[in-house]
C-alpha cells in the first residue's frame, strides 16, 4: 500500500517536470513564431498568414497558432510574468492570457495580474481577468461582447437517417440564459431515468421549444396506420421522415398539440375532433386532479404535460377525466414508443418496463 502511494506521487513529479518542461518550450515556441511572423516565408509560400502556415506546418488548431503569435508578439513586455513561468509559479495557459490581456487593454500592466494568476487556476485566472479588463474599460468589453453577439450563429441541417443536426454558438450573455433555462429542466427526473446527461439536456431542449401550446406541425397519416396495422406505411410530417406509427399514435393521443389529417381513400374515424382533443374544460379538470405528470416520481407541471388515453381514442377509448391521465412528453413518449405500460395500483400509477427493446442502437455496439 506504502509503496503504492510513493508511486503515485513519483508519477505526480514526473507530470509536473513535464508540463514545466512544455511550458518552457511552448516559450521558446512562441519566440520563433512571432520572429517568423516577421519574416516573409509564409507569404511566399502562398499562405494568408503566419497562423495559416503554422496550422499546416506544424500541425496545429488555429487557436493554439494564434496563442503562440500573441505570446511572442508581447514577450518582451512581461519580463516578470516570464519570471514567473521559468521559476514555474504560473503555466503557459496563464501567460496565454496575460498576452491576450496586454493585446487588448492599453496601458496594461503586468503587475496588476501577475498575483491573481499565481493564486487561481488558468479558467479561473482568465474568469477573473474578464472582470479586470471590465473594470479597465468597460465601454471596450462591450464592444467585444457585441462582436460575439454578432458572430453568434445556428445552423440546422438534416443527417442521412433524418436526424436534425444542430451546431452554433451563442454568446456568452445570451448562452448563459439559455443554460439557466435548460439546466433545471435537465435533471434527472422520475423513476427509471437512467439518461446520461447529454441525452437530459437533448430531452430538455426540445420540451422547451415545444412547450406550452400546438405545435406548428401537420401530421398526415391513415387510419392503418393510427391502428399500427400491417402493411400500413409511416406517418407523414414536414421536415421529418416518414414517422412509426407508435409516434402518430402519441402525437394522436392528445390532438390539442396537432392535426391528425386523414388520406383521401382511407376510412374515415368515428371520432369527432371534440372526442379526441384534451382541451378545455377536461385539460383543466386533469391539471387540478394530476397537478403534474402521473409517471412515477415525476413532477414536470400539468402545463409542460400531454393528456395520455389509457385507451387510445382510435380503439375507442373516451376522451374523459377516467380515460386520460397527464404525462410529460418524455414519459408519453416513453409509454408509446418506448412500450412501457402503466397501470392502477390501489390509486396509485405504477410504470412497468417493456419485455423486448425498442428502438435501434445509434452508433457502433
Ligand atoms: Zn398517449
Ligand atoms: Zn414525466
Amino acid at each position: 500500500m506504502v509503496a503504492i502511494q510513493s508511486e503515485e506521487r513519483d508519477v505526480g513529479f514526473v507530470l509536473q517536470g513535464l508540463r514545466h518542461a512544455i511550458d518552457k518550450l511552448e516559450l521558446e515556441f512562441a519566440r520563433f513564431a512571432a520572429e517568423f511572423a516577421q519574416g516573409e516565408q509564409w507569404d511566399d509560400e502562398g499562405l494568408n498568414s503566419a497562423a495559416d502556415w503554422m496550422r499546416f506546418n506544424c500541425h496545429m488548431t488555429s487557436s493554439a497558432a494564434w496563442r503562440a503569435l500573441q505570446v511572442g508578439k508581447h514577450m518582451e513586455e512581461l519580463p516578470q510574468s516570464l519570471e514567473a513561468l521559468s521559476s514555474g509559479d504560473i503555466g503557459y495557459a496563464h501567460l496565454t492570457t496575460i498576452a491576450n490581456t496586454a493585446d487588448k487593454v492599453t496601458g496594461f500592466e503586468e503587475s496588476e495580474l501577475l498575483p491573481l494568476a499565481r493564486e487561481h487556476s488558468p479558467g479561473k485566472f482568465h474568469y477573473k481577468v474578464m472582470h479586470y479588463r471590465h473594470a479597465r474599460d468597460s465601454k471596450a468589453y462591450n464592444r467585444e461582447q457585441e462582436q460575439l453577439v454578432e458572430e453568434s450563429y445556428l445552423r440546422l441541417s438534416t443527417a442521412e437517417d433524418g436526424c436534425l443536426l444542430i451546431n452554433g454558438v451563442l454568446d456568452p450573455a445570451r448562452g448563459g440564459e439559455v443554460r439557466g433555462v435548460l439546466e433545471p429542466l435537465a435533471r434527472p427526473s422520475g423513476a427509471h431515468d437512467d439518461r446520461t446527461r447529454d441525452q437530459r439536456m437533448a430531452d430538455a431542449f426540445y420540451e422547451q421549444l415545444t412547450a406550452g401550446g400546438p405545435a406548428n406541425v401537420q401530421v398526415t397519416a391513415t387510419v392503418e396506420t393510427l391502428r399500427a396495422m400491417a402493411g400500413a406505411a409511416g406517418g407523414e410530417m414536414e421536415f421529418s421522415l416518414p414517422l412509426p406509427s407508435a409516434t402518430v399514435q402519441r402525437l394522436a393521443c392528445d390532438s390539442s398539440v396537432m392535426r391528425v389529417l386523414f388520406a383521401a381513400d382511407s376510412l374515415p374515424v368515428d371520432v369527432g375532433r371534440s372526442r379526441r382533443l384534451v382541451d378545455g374544460g377536461l385539460r383543466k379538470a386533469l391539471a387540478v386532479r394530476d397537478k403534474h405528470c402521473q409517471w412515477p416520481g415525476c413532477e414536470r407541471p400539468a402545463s409542460w404535460c400531454d393528456g395520455h388515453h389509457v385507451v387510445h381514442w382510435v380503439d375507442g377509448g373516451e376522451t374523459n377525466l377516467e380515460n386520460t391521465v397527464l404525462l410529460c412528453k418524455r414519459h408519453h413518449r416513453m409509454v408509446h414508443e418506448g412500450g412501457w405500460k402503466l397501470i392502477k395500483v390501489e390509486g396509485k400509477i405504477v410504470s412497468i418496463a417493456p419485455t423486448v427493446t425498442f428502438g435501434l442502437p445509434r452508433g457502433p455496439d
